[in-house]
């Protein structure tokens, strides 16, 4: 549970609002947060933003519908966000992300494509847009928080385009930590096997199998916002590019 209130006056963008992303909205909006959470489901956005806390100076949460993968629906969702707040997010969570698994020997050129396209250009369009938009405001000072995956580091079986999206995303991180290092910093969370919607169309049998290979022995919860909690707050204003596990 949150411990303090360190996030007050923090505007945050989180994409991806069910699993990882809803639990990190929570844990924000606990700490003090105003939190906007925009995710292709439209009414996941709404059902957890409805379950949040009130933010803190009136200021009221929002709900959007984004299509990460998509540069004009990113630019429009930063506008009304700027809009609506009359500044950009300091703090953006990129949780947005799927998977369509195969093996290597058959994995379509199209499921290779979409998982690249949502996970990978989809974190850099939303990092780009909301650097971007800091900068033109004048005041260059933010957290950005990408979820890459521990299978991006030791790879899956099944896993070639998430694997390969979720490194890619590490690589980004670490080059937009430097390049952006007047004043936003950039890291990587690396969650090992969280139960969220995304694991639970993993059959039991991987499951069980994939366990073996953890030193806890069991699926962790999306408690990964805590650290992502951290990560968003002044605790951590020395740590940039690089990227926390949470195995
Ligand atoms: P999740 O519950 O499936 O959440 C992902 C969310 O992203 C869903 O609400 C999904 O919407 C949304 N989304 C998909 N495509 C999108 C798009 N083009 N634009 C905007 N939103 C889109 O999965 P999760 O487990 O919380 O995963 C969150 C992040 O953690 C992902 O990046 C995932 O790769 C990463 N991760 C998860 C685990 C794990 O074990 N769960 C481990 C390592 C890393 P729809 O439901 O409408 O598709």
């Amino acid at each position: 549970m949150a411990s303090s209130s360190r996030l007050i006056s923090r505007l945050a963008l989180v994409t991806g609002g069910s699993g990882i992303g809803r639990a990190v909205c929570q844990r924000f909006a606990s700490e003090g947060a105003t939190v906007i959470v925009a995710d292709l489901n439209q009414d996941a956005a709404v059902e957890t933003v409805d379950a949040l806390q009130r933010g803190q100076k009136g200021l009221e949460h929002m709900a959007g519908q984004i299509d990460v993968s998509s540069k004009d629906s990113v630019k429009k969702l930063i506008t009304r966000i700027q809009t609506c707040y009359f500044q950009p997010p300091s703090v953006c969570v990129n949780a947005a992300g799927i998977t369509q698994d195969d093996f290597l020997l058959s994995l379509e050129e199209e499921h290779f494509d979409k998982v690249i396209q949502v996970n990978l250009k989809g974190t850099f369009l939303v990092t780009q847009a909301v650097a971007q938009a800091l900068v033109a405001c004048g005041a260059p000072k933010g957290s950005i928080i990408n979820m890459g995956s521990i299978v991006g580091k030791v790879g899956n079986i099944g896993q070639a385009n998430y694997s390969a999206s979720k490194a890619g995303v590490e690589g980004l991180t670490r080059t937009a930590a430097k390049e952006l290092s007047f004043g936003i910093r950039c890291n990587c969370v690396l969650p090992g096997f969280i139960t969220t919607p995304m694991t639970d169309k993993v059959p039991d049998k991987v499951i069980n199998k994939l366990l073996t290979l953890v030193p806890l022995g069991r699926m962790g919860e999306p408690a990964v916002a805590d650290v992502c909690a951290f990560l968003a707050s002044d605790d951590s204003r020395y740590i940039t590019g690089t990227s926390i596990e949470v195995t």
